[in-house]
C-alpha cells in the first residue's frame, strides 16, 4: 500500500478500500503517512466526498486507533449529548446535571472553544478550582458517585482524529461532512456511551448554515451511531441567534447556574429541555426532566458535580473591567440578532482563542440587552461588550454593530428544534 495511490484513488473520484482505510488512518497515527500526504486526501475527500460504506468504515479505523473506555461498571444506563457548536451554547452545563438527577450517567468528554463558538471547558475552567483533566478512572468513578463528568477527552481515545482534525484546520478541510462526522462519532462511541443525542446547528453562527447540509450531518451522524449499536437520536436546531443572553466563558456559566435555579432565558430552558427528554426516553426512563428542574434536584446535582470535580460552586466568577454599550440608532421591533457577529465579538474580546494554544478571557464577552421581538426605542442599549482589553473594543466593535437588525414589523417567531431524526 502507498499513500500516493490511496490519494490518487480519491483525487479521480474513486470509492477507497477497507485496506485503504485502515492503512491510511493507521499510518497517519503512527507517522508513516506524512501531514502533506493527509492533507491532500483530506481535500480530495473534502471535493469527492465519500460512500456511506467509506464513512463507516474511516470512523472505525478512528476509533480503533485508540482506546474505548468500559463504562459496565457504571450501574446506571449512560447517555451523553454533543453540539455542533454555536454562539452561547452553554446547554451542556445545565443539561448534564438535569439527566443525571433524573437517574441516568452523563460521561461528558467536551472540547475547547476554536475561532467564534465557544468550548463547554473554557467555560467551567472560568469556575474556581474546577478540574476539567481527569484521568479514565477518575472519570468512571465519578459517573458512578456523581452520576455526571464533564471533562476533556484523554490523549488514548480517538488519537487519529486528535491529529486529523488539527490539521484539518489548518488545511482549510474542516467542512466535509464524512470528515466531521466520523470526527465526532468516532470521539463519541470510543467515549463508551450507551446512548447519544446529538444537537446539530444549522444557521448564520453553526458550521453548516443550510438546512440541508445540517440534515445530511445529523442523518450521517445517526447512522454511524446507530452502526456501533450506540442509540443515536439527533436534533437539528437552530443557530442563527445566539442562545440566551450570555455569549462568554463566566457570563454563560451564571445564565446556566440561572437556569438550574429555576430562570434564565426562555429559548436556554426549551432546548435543554428538549435534550432532556431525549436523553432520558434514550435511557429507558420515564423520569420528567421539567419536573426535575422544576424540583431543584438538577441545581444540586450541578453542585455536587462542580465539587466533584474541584470546583467551589459558590464562588464569584470572574468578571472583566472594561464595559462599551452597542445603542440603538433607531427605534422598532428587534428582527435579527446575527449569531455570527455576536461570536466574532465575543472571540475579539477575548471569549475566544485564534489558535489552539492560545488563553481565553474568563470574563469577556458580549450581553444581549435586547432579543428578536423585542421593542426597541432610539438610544437604548442592544449590547454590552465586556473585556479585560480596552484596546479589543475597537475590533469588537466592528462586528457588532449590524448585529442586530431592527424593523418597523415584528418578526415571525422561528421554532428552535427543527427537526428530529433518528
Ligand atoms: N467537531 C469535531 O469534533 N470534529 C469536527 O470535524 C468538527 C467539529
Amino acid at each position: 500500500m502507498n499513500a500516493v495511490e490511496v490519494i490518487r484513488t480519491k483525487r479521480d473520484g474513486g470509492t477507497l478500500s477497507d485496506e485503504q482505510i485502515d492503512w491510511v488512518v493507521d499510518g497517519y497515527t503512527r507517522g508513516l503517512v506524512a501531514d502533506e500526504q493527509m492533507a491532500a486526501l483530506a481535500m480530495a475527500i473534502l471535493l469527492r466526498g465519500m460512500a456511506a460504506g467509506e464513512i463507516a468504515r474511516w470512523t472505525a479505523a478512528m476509533i480503533a486507533s485508540g482506546e474505548r473506555l468500559d463504562l459496565s461498571t457504571v450501574d446506571r444506563p449512560t447517555v451523553d449529548k454533543h453540539s455542533t457548536g454555536g454562539v452561547g451554547d452553554k446547554i451542556t452545563l445545565p443539561l448534564t446535571p438535569l439527566v443525571a438527577a433524573c437517574g441516568a450517567a452523563v460521561p461528558q468528554l467536551s472540547g475547547r472553544g476554536l475561532g467564534h463558538t465557544g468550548g463547554t471547558l473554557d467555560k467551567l475552567e472560568t469556575i474556581p478550582g474546577f478540574r476539567t483533566r481527569l484521568s479514565n478512572a477518575e472519570f468512571v468513578a465519578q459517573l458512578r458517585t456523581a452520576g455526571a463528568a464533564i471533562c476533556a477527552a484523554g490523549e488514548g481515545l480517538a488519537p487519529a482524529d486528535r491529529k486529523l482534525y488539527a490539521l484539518r484546520d489548518v488545511t482549510g478541510t474542516v467542512e466535509s461532512i464524512p470528515l466531521i462526522a466520523s470526527s465526532i462519532m468516532s470521539k463519541k462511541i470510543a467515549e463508551g456511551t450507551a446512548s447519544l443525542v446529538l444537537d446539530v446547528k444549522v444557521g448564520t453562527g453553526a458550521f453548516m448554515t443550510d438546512l440541508d447540509r445540517a440534515r445530511e450531518l445529523a442523518r450521517t451522524m445517526v447512522s454511524l451511531g446507530t452502526a456501533h449499536e450506540v442509540r443515536t437520536v439527533a436534533l437539528v436546531t437552530s443557530m442563527s441567534t445566539p442562545l440566551g443572553y450570555a455569549v462568554g466563558n463566566a457570563l454563560e456559566v451564571e445564565e446556566s447556574v440561572a437556569v438550574l435555579a429555576g430562570g434564565g432565558p426562555a429559548d436556554v430552558v426549551e432546548l435543554t429541555l428538549a435534550l432532556a427528554r431525549e436523553m432520558v426516553e434514550l435511557a429507558g426512563l420515564s423520569t420528567d426532566p421539567a419536573a426535575v428542574l422544576r424540583s431543584g434536584r438538577a441545581m444540586d446535582s450541578w453542585r455536587a458535580l462542580v465539587r466533584a470535580q474541584g470546583g467551589d460552586p459558590d464562588a464569584a466568577l470572574p468578571t472583566a473591567p472594561e464595559v462599551e454599550v452597542v445603542r440603538a440608532t433607531v427605534g422598532g421591533y428587534v428582527s435579527a440578532v446575527d449569531a455570527l457577529r455576536v461570536g466574532v465579538a465575543a472571540w475579539r474580546l477575548g471569549a475566544g482563542r485564534a489558535r489552539k494554544e492560545d488563553p481565553v478571557s474568563a470574563g469577556a464577552g458580549v450581553l444581549l440587552h435586547r432579543r428578536p421581538g423585542d421593542r426597541v426605542g432610539v438610544g437604548e442599549v442592544l449590547l454590552e461588550l465586556r473585556t479585560d482589553d480596552a484596546s479589543r473594543i475597537e475590533a469588537a466593535r466592528a462586528a457588532a454593530d449590524g448585529a442586530v437588525v431592527i424593523s418597523d414589523e415584528p418578526p415571525e417567531p422561528e421554532p428552535l428544534v427543527r427537526e428530529r431524526i433518528a
